[in-house]
C-alpha cells in the first residue's frame, strides 16, 4: 500500500466512486491540496464514513501511493456539525470550499487558507454573525493571501497613504481620497466604518477576523467591494455561488 503520512487538514468535497467508495479532496498544512481515496467509505459501520465528508478537520493518515493518497485512518478534531446542519450554511460552505479549492496547488503552503476556513465555518455557526459579513471578509482575505488583493491603504491618485479615504474602485484597484475621487473609475462610495472594516481584514490576525459587527449600510459597501475583489481576482464562476443568499 506505500508509507504512511499523517496529514494536518479539511476535506473541501467528498465524492461517491465505484459502489463502497469514496474519493475526498483535502486541503492539508504539509502537502497542499491532494485528493484521496476512502476504501469503504460507504459501507456500513465503516470507520471512514463520519470523517470523509465535507468540512471535517482534523489528522488523516494516508497511505501514499505512487500517484494517489488512500485514506488508513483519521482523528477528527472538529465536526462543524452546526454547519451540515443547516441547508444554508452548507452552501456557505460549498462555496467557501470551492473557492480555497480554486487558489490551493499541491505541494504550496495552504496554512493560512484552512485557518481562514476554519474560522470562516466557525463564524457561520453563529446566528449573531450575518452570513453575508461571513461571506464578504472570507472573500476578501483569501484574495489577500493569495496576494491578489488591492491597495486599502493608498490612495490610488495622490498616492498618499495613511489619510481619510472616500471610494473604492475595482478598475484601479484600490482606494481614493476627497481630492482625488474624481479621478476614480467606477467608484464605490464608502462610509469610514468601511473603510477601517476593510484595513481591519486584511491586517488581524486571521483568528481575530470575526470579532466586529457593521451597519447594514456599512454590509452593503463591504459587500459592493467583496464582489470586486473577487470578480477582479477570479476567472471563473463557482458553482456554489448560485445558491447564496
Ligand atoms: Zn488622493
Amino acid at each position: 500500500m506505500g508509507d504512511v503520512t499523517e496529514v494536518t487538514g479539511m476535506v473541501l468535497s467528498s465524492m461517491n466512486v465505484c459502489e463502497y467508495d469514496r474519493r475526498i479532496v483535502l486541503l492539508t498544512k504539509e502537502r497542499g491540496l491532494i485528493s484521496a481515496f476512502a476504501k469503504g467509505a460507504r459501507k456500513p459501520n465503516s470507520p471512514l464514513t463520519g470523517v470523509t465528508r465535507a468540512f471535517v478537520f482534523g489528522k488523516f493518515q494516508l497511505y501514499e501511493g505512487r500517484s494517489s493518497y488512500t485514506v488508513k485512518q483519521a482523528n477528527i478534531q472538529e465536526y462543524f456539525e452546526n454547519v451540515i446542519c443547516d441547508l444554508d450554511n452548507v452552501y456557505y460552505g460549498c462555496y467557501f470550499a470551492e473557492l480555497a479549492e480554486y487558489y490551493a496547488r499541491e505541494g504550496i503552503d495552504c496554512g493560512d487558507m484552512i485557518n481562514l476556513l476554519y474560522v470562516a465555518l466557525k463564524a457561520l455557526s453563529k446566528a449573531s454573525i450575518p452570513k453575508r459579513l461571513v461571506r464578504f471578509v472570507y472573500e476578501i482575505r483569501l484574495v489577500s493571501i493569495n496576494g491578489e488583493c488591492p491597495d486599502f491603504f493608498t490612495c490610488q491618485g495622490c498616492q498618499k497613504e495613511k489619510i481619510k479615504f472616500c471610494a473604492f474602485s475595482e478598475t484601479m484597484h484600490g482606494l481614493y481620497c476627497n481630492d482625488c475621487v474624481e479621478y476614480a473609475v467606477n467608484p464605490v462610495y464608502l462610509s469610514e466604518s468601511t473603510v477601517y472594516a476593510l484595513q481591519y481584514i486584511i491586517t488581524a490576525p486571521i483568528e481575530r477576523l470575526y470579532t466586529f459587527t457593521l451597519s447594514d449600510q456599512c454590509l452593503e459597501e463591504l459587500g459592493r467591494v467583496a464582489s470586486g475583489v473577487i470578480q477582479g481576482a477570479v476567472d471563473k464562476e463557482m458553482k456554489s455561488a448560485q445558491m447564496l443568499l
